[in-house]
C-alpha cells in the first residue's frame, strides 16, 4: 500500500460505460451510453481513480486479439474524453476462459471476475484503499468480483439480464451511482 491509499471506482465496461454489443474487437461498433462521461468527470473531479475492469474471453475464445481489445479500450477512453473531458486512469482486461478456446489463453485464473484478481492488483499498482474504495456494474460477477477483493467495498448495480440483484445499492445510472458515492465521501 502507498504511503498515502486513494480510493477507486471501479467500473466494468460492456454495458457499464458502453452499450452492450456482445464480442466486440472493432473500435467503429463502440458508443457510449447516455451520460457516463459527465459521471466519469465526477469521479475526476472528486479525487478518485476511475479504474476499469473488464472480462474479455473472446481472446481466449480466439474471436478477438489482444490488441484489438487494447484498441477498443483506447476507444473508450477516447469517447469519454471527448464527450466531457474524462479519464480513465487505468483498463484491465482478463482475456481468459477457463475451458473456451485452445490457445495460451484457455485456463483457470484469478482475474476474470466473479474473481477479484484484477482489482487486487490495480489496488498494488495504485495503492488503492480498497476496503473504502467503489464498484459500479451491470452484473452480479462485478459485485463478486469487489467482495473477493475486499469485503467492505461498496457496489452498485445498474439494471441488466446479468444482474440477479446482488449489488449492494441498485442504481438506475452510472450518474446515479456516482451521486451516492459523493454523499457516502462527504460522510465518511
Ligand atoms: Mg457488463
Ligand atoms: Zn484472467
Amino acid at each position: 500500500m502507498a504511503a498515502f491509499p486513494r480510493r477507486a471506482v471501479f467500473l466494468d465496461r460492456d454495458g457499464t460505460l458502453n452499450r452492450q454489443v456482445g464480442y466486440c474487437g472493432d473500435p467503429a461498433r463502440i458508443e457510449l451510453i447516455e451520460n457516463v462521461a459527465r459521471a466519469v468527470t465526477r469521479i475526476n473531479e472528486m479525487g478518485l481513480l476511475a479504474v476499469v475492469v473488464t472480462n474479455q474471453s473472446a481472446v481466449a475464445r480466439g474471436l478477438v486479439t489482444e490488441a484489438q481489445v487494447r484498441r477498443v479500450n483506447a476507444e473508450v477512453a477516447l469517447q469519454l474524453a471527448k464527450a466531457a473531458g474524462a479519464r480513465i486512469d487505468a483498463f484491465y482486461y482478463c482475456p481468459h476462459h477457463p475451458s473456451e478456446g485452445q490457445g495460451p489463453f484457455t485456463r483457470d485464473c484469478d482475474c476474470r471476475k466473479p474473481r477479484g484478481g484484477m482489482l487486487r492488483r490495480a489496488a498494488d499498482e495504485f495503492g488503492i484503499d480498497l476496503a473504502n474504495s467503489f464498484m459500479v456494474g451491470d452484473a452480479d460477477i462485478d459485485h463478486q468480483a469487489a467482495k473477493d477483493a475486499h469485503k467492505d467495498l461498496l457496489t452498485f448495480a445498474l439494471p441488466s439480464g446479468y444482474n440477479k440483484g446482488l449489488g449492494d445499492v441498485q442504481v438506475s445510472s452510472l450518474w446515479q451511482a456516482v451521486e451516492q458515492i459523493s454523499q457516502v465521501l462527504s460522510v465518511r
